[in-house]
């Protein structure tokens, strides 16, 4: 038996993979995005959002293994019959991978697939452990600069990129995800280069900015470190 945190669980979601999911949200985060829209995902930690008008949530929950598959297993049938399944988004869901595994056996085990949406900042072991019991991974390509990368994500791209290049022999399939910010990432010349690092015959989608990402960072009273730093 193992624990997770788990921040939210979000139902009848459409964009995280094929055929209608719930998609589970987990807590931590290596890397610190700039424009990251799930500032309450990047620490492990248990956070109260407050809202203006006085109400406050605690972000974190923690789950046992088995009474996480349970409650995703709810929704087994309509998943099922949409061609379905379940999402592991986060925060990175790898930064708790012995516990997507435990959680996507126990799912697997009952014939319902399992995407993943990652960073990529992981160790080998984990992202092997993992990437290997999903049906589609959705694998984020943030930007083709080292340096750049570091800046404003503050982590190794090439550790990232290692991973990369073993998913793309691995056989799972998958697409890569860049989320397109402006002034970081967005020039034609920044989008060659990221086509390049994503490699010939790669699916490659450019996610549009999301102008509601600084919305959270408030309630956790936190500046937005995108405003901050252009
Ligand atoms: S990898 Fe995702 S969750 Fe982590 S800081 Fe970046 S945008 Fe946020």
């Amino acid at each position: 038996m193992t624990a997770g945190r788990v921040f939210e669980i979000r139902e009848f979601t459409l964009h995280d993979g094929p055929g209608v999911r719930t998609t589970v949200f987990l807590k931590g985060c290596p890397l610190r995005c700039a424009w990251c829209h799930n500032p309450e995902g990047q620490s492990r930690d248990k956070e109260t959002m407050r809202r203006k008008d006085g109400s406050a949530t605690v972000c974190g929950e923690d789950w046992t293994d088995e009474a996480l598959a349970a409650e995703l297993l709810r929704n087994a049938d309509i998943m099922r019959q949409s061609g379905g399944g379940v999402s592991f988004s986060g925060g990175e869901p790898l930064a708790q991978a012995e516990f997507v595994c435990a959680v996507a056996d126990r799912l697997r085990a009952e014939g319902i697939g399992c995407a993943l949406e990652t960073s990529g900042a992981a160790p080998e072991s984990d992202y092997r452990a993992v990437v290997g019991r999903m049906d589609f991974v959705y694998q984020d390509l943030k930007h083709h600069d080292a340096a750049a990368f570091r800046r404003w994500c503050g982590g190794d791209l090439e550790a990232i990129l290692r991973n990369y290049r073993w998913l793309r022999t691995s056989g799972v399939p998958h697409c890569v995800r860049v989320p397109c910010i402006p002034g970081v990432n967005d020039s034609p010349a920044d989008r060659a280069a990221l086509l390049a690092l994503a490699g010939p015959g790669a699916t490659v989608e450019f996610l549009p900015y999301n102008p509601a990402a600084p919305a959270k960072y408030p309630m956790l009273g936190r500046e937005f470190p995108l405003a901050a730093a252009t």
